[in-house]
């Protein structure tokens, strides 16, 4: 079979824009993806389908659905399409969702051979993935972030160590060039560096631990940005450079720590033997992984303690090193609390279109509309002038944009208008990452610490999901996690379509203000004052129940 890239222009092959659309996002992700072959978009096993006849079904259900029926899709298999009505979702899906003590990784590895469910990552089996820069600005806001908090404002000959250069983490290398670091990425696979650096993410790559340290020296001294991608394991570096007694600035790893079976590779063994010890020894694997993770936490504190600022970027290597040992782990602070918690609690959050016509034009010119009609808002006018100097463009042209409340809105509606006056060369798609105010639930990254002490409640991803289909959204998907993940999440995503019709106009606005509003009373309800004073500055309609107090 072709290799399966998003089909562009604007000839249709369904009987609408919104199924169009849906299908070549859907093509989108597996153009983008890290392994094709295996269905595989990112983060280890991270599927856009449950297998490749249930991708046929999708194709082929999608090109004959009506307006006015609805597709249900299960962990990446479809179900059946039902009758429904012209504003109700095109798809709902549900992926990866187990019962409480049933949500382990063991049931899940069992489950997924036996073909019955799939981890669906966050944006892989809901086709929202827009390869390595649907993650960039949240990474170029941590690290702009800790320059405004420990150095002065700039990452300027500031050295930043990272790992694993994967679907997400290879968004890494490009973020901390963009914030004027010199960053080192370790990453253990040769071929994911070379995509990078042929996707314009990453400038050079070396085996050597001294050529690379050199680099990163020089570049330094200079205070010049520059982006190191080193093949060795993490464990072995991480430990290493610690003996040197070198402490980097800033410290933090994206390698899939996640996932001992498929995702992290344990130092001391070769591919192969990892391979082999998956098919023959998964137990031991697992050990392995395990030990090697705790190996790195180890180093990662000890840079820590050294002055480092250390961080968990969202894999949960922190519960990997908790439960190889390592007690002292949770030391490490989580980005989510530590850094993007006050952004969140005015649901301002990864926000993201897709040019579904396929032209970088698309992309280009809500840019420049932001520039100018958003020219107040300080962190996106930012972002958007570095992303159109630096983010390439990977399948379908994309951009992300972190926009809260009632932005959202103002942003979709006009470019729909954009769509309707040929402004645009075709619609576009409209999506969010599920790690969102309203929508995720991850004791150990989204919602560790939280002020209340709801960390673990996970009817607010289940509420939004609800919410979003009330409010005539495009897609609507529920996920929990898979692999290492099982049991430690449950998440929500959303699509729209802006094909420039008025029923556009109309989802659009419900949907994006039904589904910001909702992330500013989650984390109102929770006690934080910035979204307290948000949903009173916006108008959201927030129910006060300690107005009710003194009555029985
Ligand atoms: P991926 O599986 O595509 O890539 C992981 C990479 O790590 C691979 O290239 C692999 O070779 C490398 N690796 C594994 N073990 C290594 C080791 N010991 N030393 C060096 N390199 C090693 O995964 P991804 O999509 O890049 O995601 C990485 C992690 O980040 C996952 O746990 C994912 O769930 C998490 N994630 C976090 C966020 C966030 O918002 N912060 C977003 C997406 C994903």
């Amino acid at each position: 079979m072709d290799r399966i890239t998003a089909k562009r222009g604007i000839e249709l092959r369904c009987k609408g824009w919104r199924q169009e659309a849906l299908l070549r996002m859907l093509e989108n992700v597996l153009e983008n993806g890290e392994n094709q072959k295996e269905l595989i978009v990112y983060a280890a096993l991270g599927k856009a389908a449950r297998n490749w006849q249930s991708y046929h079904a999708i194709v082929d259900t999608l090109k004959n659905l009506e307006d006015g029926e609805t597709l249900v899709i299960q962990s990446g298999k479809p179900i059946g399409v039902f009758k429904t009505h012209p504003f109700a979702p095109v798809i709902v899906m549900a992926n990866c969702n187990m019962v409480g003590k049933w949500a382990t990784s063991e049931n899940f590895y069992d489950l997924m051979e036996k073909g019955l469910i799939i981890w669906g990552g966050l944006t892989a089996a809901a086709w929202q993935y827009i390869g390595s820069q649907g993650v960039i600005q949240g990474t170029y806001e941590i690290f702009s972030s800790i320059a405004r908090m420990h150095f002065e404002g700039s990452l300027k000959g500031r050295f930043i160590l990272t790992a694993g250069l994967g679907g997400m983490g290879g968004s890494q290398p490009l973020a901390g060039f963009m914030a004027g670091a010199a960053i080192l990425c370790v990453e253990v696979d040769e071929a994911r560096i070379d995509k990078r650096i042929a996707a314009g993410y990453l400038q050079r790559k070396t085996h050597s631990l001294d050529e690379a340290l050199g680099w990163i020296e020089e570049a330094r001294q200079k205070g010049e940005a520059l982006s190191v991608g080193l093949c060795a394991n993490a464990a072995d570096v991480y430990p290493e450079l610690v003996s040197r007694g070198i402490t980097p600035d800033i410290v933090t790893d994206q390698t899939s720590a996640h996932d001992l079976l498929y995702g992290y590779i344990p130092n001391g063994f070769t591919f192969e033997e990892v391979r082999e010890m998956r098919a023959n020894q998964p137990e031991k694997l697992q050990k392995e992984a395990r030990r090697s993770i705790a190996q790195e936490v180890e180093a990662m504190l000890a840079f820590k303690d050294n002055g480092s600022i250390v961080f968990d970027n969202g894999n949960n290597i922190r519960t990997q090193a908790l439960q190889g040992g390592v007690e002292r782990a949770f030391e490490i602070d989580i980005f989510t609390e530590a850094f993007l918690r006050p952004l969140f609690c005015k649901a301002i959050g990864p926000f993201r279109w897709v040019a579904l016509s396929g032209d970088p034009g698309d992309i280009k010119a809500i840019d420049d509309y932001i520039l100018k009609n958003f020219a107040d808002n300080e962190i996106v006018v930012n972002w958007i002038r570095l992303a159109n100097q630096y983010i390439p463009v990977e399948g379908l042209p994309a951009r992300i944009g972190w926009f809260g409340h009632q932005e959202r809105t103002r942003l979709a509606v006009a470019v729909n208008d954009m769509v309707r006056t040929g402004k645009l060369k075709g619609p576009v798609a409209f999506s969010r990452d599920h790690l969102d105010a309203a929508s995720m639930t991850h004791p150990n990254i989204m919602t560790e610490r939280m002020k209340d002490g709801s960390d673990a409640i996970a009817d607010w991803p289940l509420l939004n999901a609800m919410l979003n289909c009330s409010s005539m959204a495009d897609l609507v998907t529920i996920h929990s996690g898979g692999g290492g993940y099982s049991g430690y999440m449950t998440s929500a995503g959303v699509t729209l379509v802006a094909d420039g019709s008025e029923s556009a106009d109309i989802r659009l606005r419900t949907v994006l203000d039904n589904d910001t509003g909702l992330g500013v009373l989650r984390y109102a309800d929770a006690g934080y004052s910035i979204a307290l004073k948000e949903a009173e500055d916006k108008g959201i309609r927030r129910i006060d129940t300690e107005r009710y107090s003194n009555q029985m």
